[in-house]
């Protein structure tokens, strides 16, 4: 018998993380990952462009002027930021330093196809608290919560269904969650966030010191290859989380290409805003077409397909639209150019007529 390396017992337990198929085709097509459909600003090409040259020497490992111009975007103290290769890695590095073997880790389902996963590598336990309607249970959450629970992820909006969780909710659920319990609040959408009652989780954090954020570069800033995203959260959260974060994790063209980017927020801001427009313009002509299609704060849309979502998904296929199949329970599609947009929207037309 060869004897193999022993790796872990559980290791056929591990929840796989099914990524956005491989783009095949026209990317300008691929609405299947929640990227931004613009190419990089020339400012931030040009940050880029300047790295060039010291490949040779390791980044600065504290993403010093990073940190120091997101303390300043976001009016929190630099110590409060902990920057890592995607907001992904250091929800990594967050759920290992609050939760090990025994503990629990909440969050709803469907959520972000992650969560299960890193609890997993963690050792711990994921409780998963199914969606009422396409939304957070806020309640069946707060009452799922045991004295095992390390960590509660609320991911606002939502992904795959886009459906925010409101401030006057948030702010009721956490006064019942115990104030030694760490809770996330993940916005890597927030930039396309735009009803008034979605509360801003920064602030919600200031007040909170159990509550810590998540926020990328990767989906509105439009740098999803660069890897970089941060949590902020209090200090001995933020330092606990530097103690458990890979060094140097964040390379000099992703500091120097996030910071080009907070620079050109104006900019960037009017992307966003066109990407708004247009899934509201796709959420309208859905629910024409007689689509029931819950409303995103996000820059998706969700179709609870059940078991038409294979048949659906290659129907996109067909078309030459990647979108994101959640096998027996629905797709999440991007909201792309308007020409993507338009392409998504007949082979919606045509299945529902
Ligand atoms: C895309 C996404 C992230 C961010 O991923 P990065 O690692 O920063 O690219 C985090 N949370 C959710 C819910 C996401 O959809």
């Amino acid at each position: 018998m060869v004897l193999q390396p022993r790796l872990r017992a559980d290791l056929s337990t591990l929840p796989r993380y099914v990524p956005g198929r491989a783009a095949v085709g026209d990317p300008e097509f691929k609405l299947s990952s929640n990227e931004l459909p613009y190419e990089p600003l020339p400012s931030v090409r040009e940050a880029v462009r300047r790295e060039l040259g010291q490949f040779h020497r390791y980044p600065d490992p504290g993403s010093t002027e990073l940190v120091a111009a997101l303390a300043d975007r976001l009016g929190v103290p630099a110590e409060h930021i902990v920057p890592g290769t995607g907001s992904v890695a250091v929800t990594h590095h967050l759920v290992r330093a609050a939760a090990g073997e025994g503990d629990e880790v909440l969050f709803a389902w469907r959520s972000f196809e992650a969560y299960p996963l890193i609890t997993w590598a963690a050792g711990a336990r994921a409780v998963q608290v199914p969606l009422a309607g396409e939304s957070h249970d806020l309640d069946a959450m707060a009452a799922a919560v045991t004295d095992r629970t390390r960590v509660i992820f609320v991911c606002n909006p939502n992904n795959p269904t886009g459906t925010p969780v409101r401030r006057d909710d948030l702010d009721r659920f956490l006064d019942r969650v115990p104030r030694d319990v760490l809770v996330v609040l993940d916005e890597a959408y927030r930039e396309f966030v735009t009803d008034p009652d979605v509360p801003d989780g920064i602030e919600v954090h200031l007040s909170r010191p159990n509550v810590a954020v998540l926020r990328t570069f990767s989906k509105a800033y439009g740098l999803a290859r660069l890897r970089v995203g941060y949590a902020v959260a209090h200090p001995p959260v933020a330092a606990a989380l530097r103690a458990c974060a890979i060094p140097f994790g964040v390379s000099g063209p992703a500091q120097s290409a996030a910071l080009a980017s907070l620079r050109a927020e104006s900019e960037l801001r009017e992307r966003v805003e066109r990407v708004v427009r247009e899934r509201d313009r796709v959420t309208a002509e859905l629910r024409t077409s007689g689509w029931q299609v819950p409303g995103s704060e996000a820059n998706f849309v969700w179709l609870r397909l059940g078991e038409r979502t294979e048949a659906f998904t290659a129907a996109c296929e067909d078309a030459g639209l990647m979108v994101r199949p959640y096998p027996d329970e629905g797709v999440r599609v991007t909201i792309g150019t308007p020409a993507a947009n338009d392409r998504f929207l007949k082979v919606a037309h045509d299945w529902n007529v």
